[in-house]
């Protein structure tokens, strides 16, 4: 069933979006693709700049299934992802008997791009420079406090929070970048696992069972520290079982749109199991076997084998660059920057360009390596001169 869905994709997938980025109007058409006789759609608040924020439900079942996206503004593939689900459910085809199913079982709820505000600068924060995932407990920003009082009102039995990771993930036994990661976060710092969350490490090992087809080895569990001020690990805390997305990067994709298919159908194939509560047979101790997602695995550029020259002395060495980091946690995004992200021994690293530097050598003192983009210039017009 899954490769049929796989193969009629292009007929559920949300046509508004071709690229990495959209528009805020391209968001409401798509909205507005949405058949009125099957979907409530409500407005439920405004973002810090006014923008109207969408509740969006279907169903009549009695789990409640709570979903919601892109509360970091350059994360656009958890919306992406999300309204290709939406478009499934949209849809008719042989596959009816499924969408009933799902729909007698569930009621689904969606909101769409919390923080649409941080979208339109594809930046990770609100209008007021706030992380609306660090926000969970002072509500300091209009977004999280409609998050927070949603999920209160709805108390949702499942919950989703969708984003995008860095392209520079990858795990311990792959040469591939991690292309979706999961996490069950935990509701205190002592990682306990009660009955809800085992609920949520038990889909994630499902998901990632039906994963592993398709996209062997780029699979990856997320880093599972309590973090006391985000989202997840405070719905988590409210029992109600929760699961984080992280749409990754497959080389080549550079808008992430193959990321995206595979983050719908995990997403559909999560809603499935609920519904059906096949989920329950997969052991939650698996959870552990997934590979962990390891950061900064790959960087853009590793420079191999480097000679530096400095205080008259040699050292051959390796060099990593870093083109951009699109979620960096820092106040300011570091986006169509260059930065020297290491150097020494990086043979454990994979990047995905490598410039062979063996029979190169450099006359630069450690000041000037910060400057990635001087060095790149040098090590290009050195090369070409042969
Ligand atoms: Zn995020």
């Amino acid at each position: 069933m899954i490769d049929q869905i796989i193969k009629n994709y292009d007929f559920y997938k949300q046509k508004n979006f071709t690229e990495l980025k959209f528009s805020y109007q391209q968001f409401i058409k798509a909205i507005n693709t949405l058949d009125k006789k099957k979907f409530q759609i409500n407005e439920i608040g405004k973002s810090f700049k006014d923008k109207s924020l969408y509740l969006i439900k279907t169903g009549s079942g009695k789990i409640k299934v709570f979903f919601w996206s892109q509360m970091h503004g350059n994360e656009p593939i958890s919306t992406q992802g999300l309204f290709d689900l939406l478009g499934f459910l949209n849809y008719e085809d042989e596959l009816n008997f499924l969408r009933e199913k799902i729909l007698n079982e569930c009621t689904l709820y969606f909101f769409p791009l919390v923080n649409p505000d941080g979208a339109e600068k594809f930046i990770r924060r609100n209008a007021q420079g706030i992380d609306l995932n660090r926000d969970a407990i002072k509500q300091t920003t209009p977004e999280a406090k409609i998050l927070n009082d949603i999920i209160d009102d709805i108390k949702p039995h499942f919950a989703f929070n969708l984003h995008d990771q860095e392209r520079y993930y990858g795990t311990k036994n792959s040469n591939q970048p991690t292309a979706l990661s999961f996490l069950s976060p935990s509701f205190n710092f002592e990682k306990s696992i009660d009955k809800y969350r085992e609920k949520s490490m038990k889909l994630i090992v499902a998901i990632s069972n039906l994963l592993q087809k398709y996209l062997p080895n780029n699979i990856a569990k997320y880093n599972d520290d309590f973090m006391p001020n985000a989202f997840g690990d405070n719905v988590q805390a409210k029992s109600i079982s929760t699961i984080l997305f992280e749409a990754g990067y497959i080389i080549g994709d550079e808008n992430r749109q193959k990321v995206r298919k595979f983050y719908f159908i995990a997403l559909l194939f999560a809603v499935i199991q609920i519904s059906d509560a096949l989920f329950n047979k997969y052991l939650f101790s698996e959870y552990q076997d997934i590979p962990k997602n390891i950061k900064f695995k790959f960087t853009d550029i590793i420079l191999k084998n480097l000679s530096i020259i400095q205080n008259g002395k040699v050292f051959v060495t390796d060099v990593s660059v870093i083109k951009n980091v699109l979620n960096s946690e820092k106040f300011t995004d570091l986006c169509d920057e260059f930065l020297i992200w290491d150097i020494g021994d990086l043979s454990d690293k994979k990047s995905f360009f490598e410039i062979n530097c063996s029979n190169l050598k450099i006359n630069y003192k450690l000041e000037r390596l910060q400057n990635a983009k001087k060095l790149l210039q040098f090590v290009n017009e050195s090369l070409s001169k042969g």
